[in-house]
């Protein structure tokens, strides 16, 4: 059975990065208004957030497999309007961890704090704590030494990135990640806040998207790139290639659609969407194909 439940959680934890993803969807889903993220290094992390918190019963459910507080018909499933609603992260992470979450639900006075290693809960007991939730990845991989293996110290650079993309897509929520801080603020101060203050973008928008893109190539700038649907980072390869061919290198893109028209329940790590109507890269096509783009090489 051990094995079995760490072959289950191979997708959802397979990297560092993607745990630190799913520790911040978590947080965001909670309502927090400011997430503090402290990155020692890549197998030992924290997320604190303000959120409304687990109550002190559900600090062990929180960590079972399938369980979830977000969905609770088939229906929700095709509403889907949080981050998560697999009931699988804690789970997985809790599997090939040393896990450590600290909540205090908003509707009561007292606080919880669960510990779990390996799967196996360790303590669960009453603290004082402030409104939200803190949780402490620490020991990551320790009983899985062949992912451990898989990632150096150069995967925090993955990490900050991640936290750099929900920044993006979430400028109403204040982030703290070590020593930078992203203050709650309009999306394009974001940006500014996170490329640099001298970062000058193009913006387009139609009804179901809004791009920006960078018209000059800035020297010794890495590429930007992001897809959001629904404020969901995704790859989205069918569109990737569309802006390659109109020469857009640099671009921030958010595609906003209703529910029913994105199927996000592709894979347990949800960085793939399925759009079920196309239609939309010929509205990219042809708004952005007006436009010049001086080539970016
Ligand atoms: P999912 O996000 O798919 O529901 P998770 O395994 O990520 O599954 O989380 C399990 C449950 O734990 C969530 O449904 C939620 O009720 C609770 N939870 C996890 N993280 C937080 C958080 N930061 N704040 C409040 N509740 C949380
Ligand atoms: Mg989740």
């Amino acid at each position: 059975p051990e094995i079995i439940s760490k072959i289950a959680s191979g997708q959802i934890a397979s990297s560092p990065m993607n745990v630190l993803k799913e520790l911040i969807e978590n947080a965001i889903d909670a309502k927090a208004t400011e997430i503090l993220i402290r990155i020692k290094d890549h197998f030992n992390f924290k997320v604190t957030d303000n959120g409304i918190g687990i109550p002190y019963k559900e600090l062990p459910t929180a960590v079972e497999r399938f369980t979830t507080s977000k969905i609770s018909t088939i229906r929700d499933l095709s509403q889907i309007n949080t981050y998560g609603f697999r009931g699988e992260a804690l789970y997985a992470i809790s599997q090939v961890s040393h896990l450590t979450i600290k909540s205090r639900f908003q509707e009561e006075s007292i606080g919880g704090k669960l510990e779990v290693k390996g799967g196996k809960i360790l303590s669960h007991s009453p603290i004082s704590f402030s409104r939200g939730t803190s949780v402490l990845v620490s020991s990551l991989y320790f009983n899985v030494p062949v992912r451990k293996k898989c990632f150096d110290l150069r995967e925090k650079r993955n990490l900050k990135k991640i936290v750099k993309t929900f920044a993006l897509c979430r400028p109403e929520i204040t982030f703290k990640l070590d020593n930078e801080v992203f203050f709650a603020s309009s999306l394009e101060e974001r940006i500014r806040q996170i490329f640099g203050k001298e970062i000058t973008f193009e913006k387009e928008l139609s009804k179901r998207f809004t791009i920006f893109y960078l018209t000059e190539k800035e020297e010794g700038r890495r590429k930007i790139s992001f897809i959001f649907v629904n404020k969901r980072p995704v790859s989205l390869p069918e569109v990737e290639k569309v802006l390659s061919e109109l020469n857009i290198k640099n671009y921030i893109l958010f595609i906003n659609v209703t529910p029913e028209e994105v199927d996000v329940n592709v894979t347990p790590t949800k960085d793939k969407v399925i759009l079920r109507d196309f239609s939309i890269l010929e509205e990219m096509k042809n708004l952005l194909a007006k436009k010049v783009f001086l080539p970016t090489f």
